[in-house]
């Protein structure tokens, strides 16, 4: 059987895989980042002792969290539980669980879990792309993660889309994710004058109600996720692009949104489909246990 956590900021999740895929049990637990890296490591270790207890046997162990290992020192980086940056995650926990483990980064682990049993079940080449408070994605390529080189395989997120753009935490200008997050989508219709305490879930009710502001947001928003979108497809032209986080929900991006993207890409016959993900708020934590192939363990 296969154990996956979802490492996050504020909780972390963990749930045990069969071996065809069905999720045998679940448990959920506080981070308490503010007890700093050990609590953690211990809280983590805790919670698969927990879920081994439960299924009875000892599993593989894949973990999903934001950032990455640091293929120059093994240490994690860009993580938002910030006590974790600077640390050994990977080899410490090997330690402590006296086993080899799996790690990637959460949107790397929605991507090779909707390849593989999700929206993108059977397609040789798939895109993972979240858009919710940041923007992320993953490459699966033949059921494997394509993690990359230097381990930022996928990162879409910090291409720069427009020069001189809104300032982005990574220190550049006009990333894709300062246009396209739900706060990027945001603060473009509060910089056109649009009300500033609506966020991108209201801005994209109201323009559906006939409200110009936000619907001159939203053409905005859905123009530069096509162009975002086809830097990628130019490049992997990809099976399938499958879309998580919060703003999948938005329906005008399977259609005028993927209308753009058709628009901008190198292919007059752009037949790329561009899909919800099927595991919702699971993808992670299921994707985590997918690290390891069903045989292994
Ligand atoms: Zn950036």
């Amino acid at each position: 059987m296969r154990i996956g956590i979802d490492l996050g900021g504020t909780k972390i999740e963990g749930v045990v895989l069969g071996h065809d895929g069905s999720e045998l049990q679940r448990k959920r637990v506080e981070t308490r980042q503010s007890e700093g890296y050990r609590a953690i490591l211990n809280t983590i270790v805790r919670l698969i002792g927990d879920l081994e207890a439960k299924v009875g046997e000892q599993c593989s162990i894949g973990i999903g969290t934001p950032g990455a290992i640091s293929a120059v020192t093994g240490t994690m980086k860009n993580s938002n539980t910030t006590c974790m940056n600077g640390r050994p995650l990977l080899d410490d926990l090997k330690v402590l669980l006296d086993r080899p483990l799996r790690i990637a980064n959460d949107a790397n682990c929605f991507a090779l879990s909707e390849a593989l049993d999700g929206a993108g079940n059977g397609c040789a080449v798939v895109f993972g792309v979240i858009i919710g408070t940041g923007v992320g994605g993953g490459v699966v390529i033949n059921g494997k993660l394509h993690q990359g080189h230097q381990h930022i395989g996928g990162e879409w997120g910090h291409n720069i889309l427009e020069q001189d753009g809104p300032a982005c935490y990574c220190g550049r200008k006009g990333c894709v994710e300062t246009l396209i997050s739900g706060p990027g989508l945001a603060a473009d219709f509060h910089r056109h004058g649009g009300d500033r305490s609506l966020i991108a879930s209201d801005i994209v009710s109201i323009a559906e109600q006939g409200n110009d502001l936000a619907e001159a947001a939203m053409q905005r928003f859905l123009e530069r996720f096509g162009r975002a979108m086809a830097m990628v497809v130019n490049i992997l032209d990809p099976d399938m692009i499958v879309l998580g986080g919060g703003l999948s929900n938005i329906d005008r991006l399977y259609t005028e949104g993927r209308e753009q993207v058709a628009r901008y890409t190198f292919n007059d016959e752009f037949i790329t489909p561009i899909l919800k993900n099927v595991h919702g708020d699971s993808s992670g934590v299921r994707g985590a246990a997918q690290l390891w192939c069903c045989n292994e363990t």
